[in-house]
C-alpha cells in the first residue's frame, strides 16, 4: 500500500510528501478528525515511508523488511498505545516514554502513535508534554483524537496539528468501485449511508441485509406502534446499531419527500425500489415529510452527541408521533 491506496485526504498526503523530501518532518504531530474518517491508516502510512528502505515517488516500497513488519503490526520500532479504559492513565504514558527513549533496533524512525488522546488523564498529558518538547533522537509522536477540544491547551501547542475531515461521497465511492472492485451501484448506495466514512460504507454492505430489515421492523413500528414502551425497550433493544438503523431511516425518509415534491419526477432515489417509494410517499404531506426529516437529523446528531439517552429518545417519539398523528387527523 503507497500513498495512492489511500482513500482521499489528498491535502495532507502532499503535506506530507513535501515535508517527508524536504527533511522537515517534526517529532510530534497531532491527528485530529471525526473518528473512523482513516486517520490511523493515514498514520501508519507515513510511519512506513518514513521507515522504507526503498521509497519512491510513489511512497513506500511495501517489500523491504521495515515495510512488511509495519504491515504486519511486529515492528519493534512501531507502538501503539490504546486506552485500556475510559482513560490513558501516567502509568502507561510513563512505560511508553520509556520505551520511546531506547534509540531504534532496526528502523530509521522509532514512532509512538497514541489512539483517543483525549483520554489522557491531566497528570499523564503533563508527563507527556517534556517529551513532545524535547523528543529524544530519531523519534515521533503521533497523537490521534477525534475530539480535539478535550486536550489540554499545552499538549495540542506542542504537536503540528493535521486537520482530517470527512471523505466525500464521490471518494468513497470511486475508491471502492476502483480499489476494491465494488459494482458502482454497490458503491453508490453503502457511500450515500456512510456519512464520510470508508469503515463505516464496507460496514454497512456487510451487514447491509441484517439492518435493512431492523430499518423495516421500526419503519412500521413507528407507523403504527401506539404503545410507547414497547417502542421504547425496541430502541434500547437495538441501541448498539442504532445510529446505522437512523441513517437508513433519515435517507428513507429523504426519498419519500423527493418523491412528493417532484410528484415522481425524480430519477435517481437513493434507497429501494420505486413501487415502495411510490406507495408510502402519499401517505403524508410534502411538509410532513420534510418536518420528519429534521426530527431524525436532531435525533442522530444527539445520540452521538453523548447526551442523556432516555431524554433525547422520549423527546424523539413524543415529537414523531405529534407529527404523525397531525398529520392524519388534518386529512381526516
Ligand atoms: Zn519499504
Amino acid at each position: 500500500m503507497s500513498w495512492s491506496e489511500i482513500c482521499g485526504h489528498e491535502r495532507q498526503k502532499e503535506f506530507f510528501e513535501r515535508a517527508v523530501l524536504s527533511g522537515r518532518v517534526v517529532h510530534a504531530y497531532l491527528f485530529s478528525g471525526p473518528s473512523r474518517v482513516g486517520k490511523t491508516t493515514f498514520a501508519l502510512e507515513l510511519v512506513k515511508l518514513l521507515n522504507c528502505l526503498n521509497p519512491t515517488e510513489e511512497g513506500s516500497c511495501d517489500r523491504c523488511e521495515n515495510c512488511r513488519l509495519i504491515i504486519n503490526l511486529t515492528h519493534p520500532d512501531i507502538s501503539f498505545l490504546f486506552p485500556s479504559g475510559d482513560y490513558l492513565k501516567i502509568d502507561e504514558i510513563r512505560s511508553f516514554v520509556r520505551w520511546l527513549n531506547f534509540k531504534p533496533l532496526m528502523g530509521k524512525m522509532k514512532v509512538g502513535i497514541i489512539e483517543e488522546a483525549e483520554k489522557l488523564t491531566e497528570e499523564a498529558a503533563n508527563c507527556l508534554l517534556k517529551t513532545l518538547e524535547e523528543p529524544p533522537g530519531e523519534s515521533m509522536v503521533i497523537l490521534i483524537t477525534s475530539q480535539r477540544a478535550s486536550l489540554l491547551p499545552t499538549i495540542i501547542s506542542r504537536c503540528q496539528v493535521v486537520e482530517f475531515s470527512p471523505l466525500s461521497s464521490s471518494e468513497i465511492s470511486n475508491y471502492l468501485v476502483e480499489k476494491k472492485g465494488w459494482k458502482e451501484e454497490e458503491a453508490r448506495r453503502a457511500s450515500s449511508f456512510s456519512q464520510g466514512s470508508l469503515g463505516k460504507a464496507e460496514e454497512i454492505k456487510e451487514g447491509r441485509s441484517g439492518l435493512e430489515d431492523k430499518f423495516w421492523e421500526l419503519w412500521y413500528k413507528l407507523k403504527s406502534e401506539r404503545d410507547s414502551l414497547s417502542l421504547g425497550s425496541w430502541f434500547y433493544d437495538n441501541k448498539e446499531q442504532l445510529p446505522l438503523i437512523m441513517i437508513f431511516l433519515e435517507q428513507y425518509l429523504r426519498d419519500l419527500w423527493v418523491w412528493k415534491v417532484t410528484e415522481g419526477q425524480c430519477s435517481n432515489l437513493l434507497f429501494f425500489e420505486k413501487e415502495k417509494v411510490q406507495e408510502e410517499a402519499k401517505e403524508q404531506e410534502a411538509e410532513t415529510w420534510r418536518r420528519l426529516i429534521i426530527l431524525v437529523d436532531n435525533l442522530i446528531s444527539d445520540i452521538s452527541g453523548n447526551l442523556n439517552w432516555d431524554i433525547v429518545l422520549c423527546r424523539f417519539l413524543f415529537l414523531w408521533r405529534g407529527e404523525w398523528n397531525r398529520a392524519s387527523s388534518s386529512r381526516n
